[in-house]
């Protein structure tokens, strides 16, 4: 009896063993496949997150006004072939409005001059290069004589104010005849190729206020010709001027300036890296 038992008492050992490999490697098998279980809802519940932020996001920008972000509106008001007393008078104006513009200013070695190029610049207005003298036939005989008039020009004022313009304005605009007439037909793309080699930018204008038509031009046409020009665009380059005789340029500035706020126009400076205007070369 003893043996039998023996022999039953191994085989149960035995089977007990086998059971408990077999229910532990089973045990095994169960956790990794609710470990694996656990990793792909993991991953579900990170995707559903994800998609539940973008509809957020896309709700949220739905809730937003439909219509499109109102586009800013730039104006620039820039003044022509000074400095003169007029300047001065101009310089005022858009101190007591708070507003900024662009001088592209010819040569003045006078004190009274001067005084203007360093408050121009002082009073955060941009100043750029309009020629030396404005006499179309000396500047536009040849490439060289365009540019050492500007050249002449751009010391004078760096050594004036400290600032080394790198804007300029063609006399007449880039377009202008008298560019053929004195220089010949290549010459304006010859210098607007030198221009931008040189790592400046030259500006023309899309809004003509009219003041430069004759010599003195009614107030009310400067006004109206402006604020006009100006509607229904994005960004407004004036051309204004103040030679000694655009007295009534002065007087127009204040409504201008206030037409043009009223239409949602804010004031820049041209700079080097503004998008230019540029007349299509004849
Ligand atoms: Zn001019």
């Amino acid at each position: 009896m003893g043996k039998y038992l023996k022999i039953i008492a191994a085989v149960l050992v035995v089977s007990i063993f086998i059971g408990l490999i077999t229910h532990i490697s089973k045990l095994q098998a169960t956790v990794k496949a609710l470990m694996e279980q656990n990793e792909q809802l993991q991953n579900e519940n990170s995707a559903l997150t994800i998609d539940l932020e973008l509809a957020r996001q896309e709700a949220q920008l739905g809730g937003q006004t439909p219509t499109k972000p109102m586009q800013p509106k730039f104006a620039y008001l820039t003044f022509d072939d000074g400095p003169s007393a007029n300047t001065e008078q101009i310089l005022n104006i858009l101190q007591e409005y708070g507003v900024k513009a662009t001088f592209f200013v010819i040569g003045s070695e006078t004190e009274y001059g001067k005084h203007l190029y360093r408050r121009i610049v002082e009073e955060g207005h941009a100043i750029g290069l309009h020629s030396y003298n404005h006499v179309y036939a000396d500047i536009y005989k040849s490439e060289e004589a365009f540019m050492d008039s500007m050249y002449k020009l751009r010391e004078l004022i760096e050594e004036t104010t400290g600032v080394r313009p790198d804007i300029l304005r063609f006399p007449g605009g880039s377009n202008t005849s008298y560019a053929k007439h004195y220089g010949g037909p290549d010459l304006a793309a010859s210098l607007v190729a030198r221009i931008h080699r040189e790592g400046m930018q030259y500006f023309d204008w899309n809004v003509s206020s009219l003041d430069a038509t004759k010599p003195v031009v009614e107030t009310n046409v400067i006004v109206e010709a402006t604020l006009r020009g100006a509607q229904g665009r994005n960004q407004a380059i004036v051309l204004l001027h103040d030679a000694p005789a655009k007295r009534t340029t002065v007087e127009a500035l204040p409504a201008i300036i206030e037409g043009l706020l009223a239409q949602g126009y804010t004031f820049e400076v041209l700079k080097r890296d503004t998008p230019p205007v540029h007349f299509r070369l004849p």
